[in-house]
């Protein structure tokens, strides 16, 4: 899991080096809870809630991880993304789930009210106050996929998500995938896959209000097949995150440097419920992760 840097896989040239910037992890498909108003609407598809479109299993845990590692603010919610989808602009047609279009506008519109907004302004307002403090920060939000697709089998362990147009996103995920190479090699890390990072999302979403020299947005995917393995497997896989991102931030670009590793478990890592969304509702269906 770690290396010295071969002349093959020293970084990339990139704008600016990542050491200094801020980070900010957060996580919008992270259970599959269904609110105590909306469980009669719910109660025909609870293994669609189950299902890959319920949640992002496995993302949650990895995004903890990460904060934990980090010593970095995380943002997760647990209600499903049927109900409302987090990582969807307003007026997309994929906002809800087809029960939920049908409700009365003055119902959707609380929704949106009660679980929508405040995660969209909690996660601007931790963006905003790390550049505040930082000058740039690095927004990872963390996703998972489901290994097949309408029969097509997804060719990827691993997909960083980024805008191509943004340099930063565009250096940092060819260090990462680089870093990856160099760390857990067995890993097939694909750059805009399984979709593009320039889709409707929370990072799109806030590439419109942050500069390019601000706000550097990636999302990470996680192939679901190594979450449903060993426990051992899944812990090796999220170390090979942590330890490949970290070395991507902290290594510049001279030849004769070397990964720092990564330190242990932050003491002082802002505890994850000072930033999570309230929970307006008492949870009584657990995150399949
Ligand atoms: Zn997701």
């Amino acid at each position: 899991m770690s290396g010295d840097l071969s002349p093959t896989n020293q970084c990339a040239p990139a704008p600016r080096a990542f050491a200094g910037d801020a980070l900010v992890i957060t996580c919008e498909h992270g259970g599959n809870r269904i609110p105590p108003p909306y469980r009669d609407l719910f109660a025909p598809h609870r293994a669609l809630l189950d299902s890959h479109r319920g949640f992002d299993a496995g993302a949650l845990i990895m995004a903890r991880a990460l904060a934990e590692q980090f010593g970095v603010p995380l943002l997760s919610a647990t209600f499903s993304r049927l109900l409302v989808d987090l990582n969807r602009s307003v007026w997309h047609r994929q906002l809800h789930f087809e029960p939920v279009v049908e409700l009365p506008d003055t119902r959707r519109q609380q929704i949106l009210k009660r679980y929508y907004h405040p995660y969209r302004s909690q996660v601007e307002r931790l963006v905003t106050e790390a550049i505040a403090a930082s000058g740039r920060v690095i927004h990872l939000s963390c996703h998972s996929f489901t290994p097949e697709l309408d029969g097509h089998r997804r060719t990827a362990d691993i997909g960083l998500l980024y805008d191509p147009a943004r340099p930063g996103e565009k250096a940092l995920c060819a260090r990462w995938k680089r870093m990856f190479a160099l760390h857990a090699p067995e890993l097939a890390v694909r750059r805009n896959y399984p979709y593009a990072g320039r889709n409707d999302g929370l990072t799109t979403w806030l590439r419109k209000r942050y500069s390019t020299e601000a706000y550097v947005g990636i999302e990470l995917e996680l192939n679901q097949k190594h979450v449903m393995r060993t426990t051992q497997q899944w812990a090796t896989l999220r170390e090979a995150v942590i330890e490949s991102l970290h070395a991507a931030m902290t290594v510049c670009d001279d030849p004769a440097a070397k990964p720092k590793p990564v330190r242990g478990p932050n003491r002082t890592a802002p505890p994850e419920s000072s930033y999570a969304l309230p929970e307006p509702t008492r949870r009584t269906t657990g995150v399949r992760t």
